[in-house]
């Protein structure tokens, strides 16, 4: 059983993947959990690329190839082994963000992104797709409020001295990115996510991703029910 969480940065993805990665292992199911871009390592050295500040300037078709082969090295090194060893993979991100950032917006023609990411999954799509819905503007607010959390955890990590912990850099990496994104760009990949949802119901679960972590926790383990009856 494949599960993909989808959202805006700071809906809870990771949080979430964790809460419910617990829970099935209590009710006995075997579970590998990985993100994207990344998960394998050609994949991670790639998200490596992609992800780099200092690269400027990457135009939006070599991005979304990019992405894509990261994909493909994920599927093949990773998830698709863990499925055939009949364990549940929860992957944070998978091709539905493809479609919603470097489709719906950066604006490449969604039918294409679809059809690139069709190859480099080779067959191996999401049997649920998790969508937590947030207002980007909150997703922002929850991204900085990270940040900030982590450079006063640095700060106090050592004698008044700021400290970079190894996940400062992230964190700060992935505000600065979301700032110079913008709102308008974040509403469009939020609004991505919906109509993709819309479209395909059979699939998509839709939890509202702004109450507390444990209460989203329980809407999206009743979502899953039809997947992972309780
Ligand atoms: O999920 P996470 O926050 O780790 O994503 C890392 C970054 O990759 C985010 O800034 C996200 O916007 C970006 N990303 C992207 N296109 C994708 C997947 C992720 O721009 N298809």
């Amino acid at each position: 059983l494949f599960i993909t969480f989808e959202g805006v940065e700071g809906a809870g993805k990771s949080t979430q993947i964790r809460l419910l990665a617990e829970q099935l292992e209590a009710e006995g199911h075997e579970v590998v959990v990985t993100r994207e871009p990344g998960g394998a390592p050609i994949a991670e050295r790639i998200r490596k690329l992609v992800l780099d500040p200092s690269v400027e300037d990457m135009g939006d078709r070599t991005e979304a190839l990019l992405i894509a082969a990261a994909r493909a090295d994920h599927v093949d090194k990773l998830i698709r082994p863990a499925l055939d060893a009949g364990k549940v993979v929860l992957c944070d991100r998978f091709v539905d963000s493809s479609l919603a950032y470097q489709g719906h917006a950066r604006g490449l023609e969604v039918a294409d992104v679809r059809e690139v990411n069709k190859w480099a999954v080779d067959g191996v799509n999401a049997d649920a797709v998790v969508l937590l819905r947030l207002d980007p503007r909150e997703g922002l607010r929850r991204v900085e409020e990270r940040a900030e959390r982590n450079r006063a955890e640095a700060r106090h990590s050592l004698t008044g001295k700021v400290f970079e912990l190894p996940g400062t850099f992230t964190e700060q990496v992935a505000k600065d990115r979301m700032e110079a994104q913008g709102l308008d760009f974040h509403r469009k990949v939020a609004r991505g996510f919906l109509d993709l949802a819309r479209q395909d119901r059979r699939r998509y679960v839709v939890v509202d991703a702004t109450a507390d972590s444990d209460v989203v926790a329980r809407q999206v383990r009743a979502g899953l029910n039809r997947w992972v009856p309780l």
